[in-house]
């Protein structure tokens, strides 16, 4: 028996490989095709940046809207490195340089709310049948900036299709003042605390969790946590009250682009059964990032922001008795100024053991993740992380503090080291059980073969969401 294909509208501010800041995009920009294999059609709306303008050959407007929030737009359908994209080109909203949220100060535009209000109402409005012939079960809203996608359709009329709203980081919220209100086309009384109401601002990620039918985050242990006071961020109240609804599903990577046996950008393939080309990896990332070539030395890893969630402002403290037990260590990431300038300090005054690179980098992530013997993650909160789940597919084994997806992905003793306390001590120890196992090949390689057996691909995953979305069509229709 052939399953109907079930069509999918998600709405998202970035997707790999088109505009990516961080994990989101990766997730959106993977999700379809697993998706795909499961009988599940994902389009995927998101603004028109220079880069996916530029991107997108032989597309035809799909909607056009005279006025979008002060401005004309047009919604261009066309495909993508094998992507179905609906793309809001609205040049006064989106057509900027850079970063995109970002302006050239560093700081967020200004209008911000307005440009992912648009973001929200034009996903809700082709959830509702605005372009004729294509009429989705399901609107999948991402993050705060799609967060009101959800309040569009429960404002916008009866029957709404069913939403889900996916959580992929708590810490990002999308608060804007009230004043905002009568620009955002929804009605007075949608600011409301069961509305769009967030401890008297507009809160777009708080309006998704109220009034989509089901919240996701991206792992079952972040779920929980969300749900506690210490780890809801004012949130966790609401998420308690709406707990029937919500749900954990981990994220997978692309195992086709993180595959350390054909990855063209590492230096030697390897594979599980033959870790042979693991020690060429080692010795290149050696040599790029000027460290001693030195097979024998413990190498760690690091590639992440650098930011306080990150747990890294730990990682200094910890680094002489990674350098008295021979140890070396490569960082790659940016981030907080005082980070970078603490790591390129030390980088300086430890030449040939430690490097450091600052930047965004995705050829060295994965030189780093293939040449690496251990990648340390000490977040204090994770909602996924993704570099442990490259770690592991690299045979790198991740040294991980014991948090939301970190904890339900890697296996102390078996495919990595946890650690419970996230501070100076409790990584430090950590640390010194990584360089100990170096020293046990036999136990080392246990690991790392363990590690490399683990699913990380996005197969399992992708079932989860598709009978979350059957399940959710299914009710809609009752
Ligand atoms: P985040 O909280 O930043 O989303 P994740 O671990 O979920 O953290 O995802 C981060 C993604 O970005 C991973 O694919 C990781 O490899 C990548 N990444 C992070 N920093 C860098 C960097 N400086 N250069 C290259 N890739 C990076």
């Amino acid at each position: 028996m052939t399953r109907q294909t079930l069509e999918v509208l998600a709405v998202a501010s970035e997707i790999f490989p088109l505009v990516k800041t961080g994990g989101l995009a990766d997730v959106v920009g993977a999700l379809p095709a697993a998706l795909g294999r499961q009988g599940v059609a994902v389009t995927t709306l998101v603004p028109g940046y220079p880069p996916v303008l530029a991107a997108l050959d032989r597309s035809g407007a799909a909607l056009v809207l005279p006025d979008l929030f002060g401005g004309p737009a047009t919604v261009l359908s066309g495909a993508v490195a094998g992507l179905d994209l609906l793309v809001l080109s609205a040049s006064h909203l989106y057509e900027r340089p850079g970063n995109p949220y970002l302006g050239p100060d560093g700081r967020d535009w200004p209008d911000n709310a307005i440009r992912f209000a648009a973001l929200a109402a034009v996903g809700a409005s082709i959830g509702r049948g605005a372009i004729r012939s294509y009429r989705p079960a399901i609107l999948h809203a991402h993050d705060w900036q799609a967060g009101l996608t959800a309040a569009y359709l429960a404002y916008g009329g009866p029957r709404p299709p069913a939403s889900v709203m996916t959580v992929h980081n708590l810490a990002f919220q999308g608060q804007f003042p009230a004043s905002l209100l009568p620009r955002l086309g929804l009605p007075d009384d949608a600011f409301r605390f069961d509305g769009i109401e967030h401890h008297g601002m507009i809160g777009y990620l708080k309006a998704g969790l109220q009034l989509s039918s089901h919240v996701t985050t991206v792992s079952p242990t972040y779920a929980d946590e969300i749900r506690t006071v210490e780890g809801g961020m004012g949130l966790d109240g609401l998420l308690r009250y709406r707990s029937d609804a919500v749900s954990g599903i981990l994220n997978g990577i692309d195992t086709r682009v993180w595959n350390p046996a054909s990855d063209p950008l590492i230096a030697a393939p390897y594979k599980a059964s033959s870790l042979n080309g693991k020690p060429a990896n080692k010795a290149a990332l050696q040599e790029r990032l000027g460290l001693s070539v030195m097979p024998d030395a413990p190498l760690f890893g690091v590639i992440s922001r650098l930011s306080w969630q990150k747990g890294l402002d730990l990682l200094p403290a910890a680094l002489p008795r990674l350098i008295a037990g021979g140890a070396q260590m490569v960082l790659l990431g940016a981030g907080e100024p005082e980070l970078e300038t603490a790591f390129t300090t030390l980088a300086d005054a430890h030449p040939g053991t430690v490097a450091c690179t600052i930047g965004y980098d995705e050829t060295l992530a994965h030189q780093i993740q293939a040449g690496s013997d251990f990648l340390i993650v000490p977040s204090r909160f994770e909602p996924c992380g993704l570099t442990q789940l490259c770690a592991l597919r690299y045979g790198t084994i991740p040294v991980v503090s014991k948090v939301g997806g970190l904890a339900d992905t890697v296996a102390d003793g078996r495919t990595g080291i946890v650690f419970d306390a996230v501070n100076e001590a409790g990584l430090a120890a950590a640390l010194d059980r990584a360089i100990a196992l170096h020293h046990t090949p036999r136990a080392f390689k246990a690991l790392v073969r363990c590690g490399m057996a683990q699913d990380v691909s996005w197969d399992a995953p992708a079932k989860a969401y598709a009978n979350l979305y059957r399940a959710l069509a299914g009710r809609a229709q009752h």
